[in-house]
């Protein structure tokens, strides 16, 4: 039943990331919860750690398990009926094919993520964050349902009215509470096409108030930002996205009104909503073909307060190298509303408003310079604690048990009780370094 060929354990070895590398014993490929089940029986008379894998996209050994079974989620990939305002899709589902088979309805998940080959169940473990959690909090904050294999092998489905503890666990739970087999996930009307504006900046502080305020003009329905190397510098942008029917578009001069860019540098562009969200997958190809797509990414993803994102962002401009982030690397900044997190184990700074800050870094490929950017992350994730931050744990960032007793600060009690109760063996995700066995 479970693989053990050499292609298999070394495919299940590797991540996005290229940073960790751990062997596991064997690989099984499910092709329902109930297989799902056997296999963490199977594991647990073994007393064998478990990781279920979905697109690999981890960055730093998330979905490996060193001697332990992967479970690979990609024969649950279905995603099955479409509803008014629900779809129900298997735990290996993408986010592209979630979108795919949404769109034909005039619907679409409130939130996507930047990049949709992420596994729905990947992202509904840590969070899923993207250009309209602004408005619509996390993707795991809008989940109606899911079917989850507990860490004892039981096959549950929870909600927020039935097993709500499950529930609140695995929503953003690190994958520590249990293996999502399947998700009913809340869809909202999509709009047929995409207003696009790329502002540009003299500076971050600049940027950063024009965001504050596109944030509280209920004027725009998409907000992100970066800071990217340039031959002359940082150079800092905005993207603004305003919905509309193809028939009625918006008024430029509304959205813009008082901002505060270099508007002879602007650029708009139309998109039909789909094509907003397939840049990334652009990138991909791009990357693929030159090769680097299989290069080392420590990537570092953190939410820091709005009192301390200005600061926080002039230190890094002046601490970290551009060559470091590559042609295609950058810091992504832009504003959310912690208050729109709904599943109890986000974890985000106190305040109104907080800055997701991600160094997205494309460096020469050379282990040495891999392990040292590495180092840096831990010194700014420490940085970053320091100034009431919090890390997004989809990071290039190795933790210990008291890190992550700092991380959940008071909800950690809550999360020990859940692990006793969902994963008593602390089978699951060992590659969290959260519950270390042995
Ligand atoms: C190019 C790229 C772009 C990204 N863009 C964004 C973005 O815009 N927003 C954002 O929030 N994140 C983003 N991420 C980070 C991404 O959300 C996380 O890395 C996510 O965990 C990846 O999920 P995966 O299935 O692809 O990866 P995997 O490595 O397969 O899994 C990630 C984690 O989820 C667990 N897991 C997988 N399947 C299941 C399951 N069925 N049940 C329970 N746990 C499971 C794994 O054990 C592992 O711990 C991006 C990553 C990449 C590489």
């Amino acid at each position: 039943m479970h693989a053990t060929d050499q292609e298999s354990l070394d495919a299940a070895s590797e991540d996005f990331g290229h940073l960790i590398r751990r062997r596991p014993a064997a690989v099984y490929r499910p092709g329902s919860a109930r297989d799902v089940a056997a296999a963490v029986r199977w594991a647990l008379e073994r007393r064998m750690p478990v990781a279920a894998r979905g697109q690999g996209h981890s960055v730093y050994g998330r979905s490996q398990a060193e001697d332990g079974l992967v479970i690979d989620m990609s024969g649950l990939c279905g995603v099955h009926a479409v509803e008014a305002d629900h779809v129900t899709v298997g735990g290996g589902a993408t986010w592209q094919s979630v979108l795919d088979a949404a769109l034909p309805h005039g619907l679409t998940p409130p939130v996507l993520t930047d990049y949709l080959d992420l596994s729905v169940a990947g992202t509904v473990s840590a969070g899923g964050v993207g250009g309209m959690t602004f408005r619509s909090g996390f993707q795991s904050c809008n989940v109606v349902k899911l079917e989850v294999v507990t860490g004892e092998g039981e096959i549950v489905t929870c909600s927020a009215d039935r097993h709500a503890e499950l529930f609140d666990a695995v929503r953003a739970g690190l994958s520590q509470f249990g293996i999502i087999t399947r998700a009913v996930l809340r869809l909202v009307r999509a709009p047929e096409m995409v207003r696009l504006h790329t502002l540009l900046y003299p500076d971050h502080r600049t940027m950063t108030a024009d965001q504050r305020r596109l944030l509280s003009t209920g004027q725009v329905d998409y907000l992100e930002g970066a800071i990217r190397p340039h031959p002359s510098g940082w150079q800092h942008v905005v993207e603004v996205g305003v919905w509309y029917p193809a028939d009625s578009p918006p008024d430029d001069d509304r959205t813009l009104a008082g901002l505060s860019d270099i508007r002879a540098q602007a650029e708009s562009v139309d998109l039909p909503y789909r094509e907003l969200f397939q840049r990334l997958s652009k990138l991909e190809s791009l990357l693929r073909a030159a090769g680097t797509w299989q290069d080392p990414h420590p990537w570092l993803h953190s939410f820091v307060p709005d009192t301390a994102a200005d600061d926080l962002v002039t230190e890094l401009l002046a601490t970290l190298g551009q060559e470091d982030f590559g042609e295609f690397g950058r810091i992504v900044l832009y504003p959310l509303r912690p208050a729109h997190a709904s599943s109890p184990l986000l974890r985000l700074p106190d305040g109104e408003i907080a800055f997701l800050c991600s160094l997205v870094q494309f460096p020469a490929n050379d282990p040495e310079l891999a392990d040292k950017l590495v180092k840096t992350n831990r010194t700014v994730y420490d940085r970053i604690r320091g100034l009431g931050g919090c890390l997004y744990p989809v990071s290039a960032v190795a933790l210990t048990q008291p890190d992550w007793k700092h991380h959940y600060g008071p909800l950690w009690p809550a999360v020990e009780n859940a692990k006793t109760r969902f994963d008593p063996h602390h089978l699951l995700t060992p590659g969290q370094g959260m519950f270390p066995t042995g």
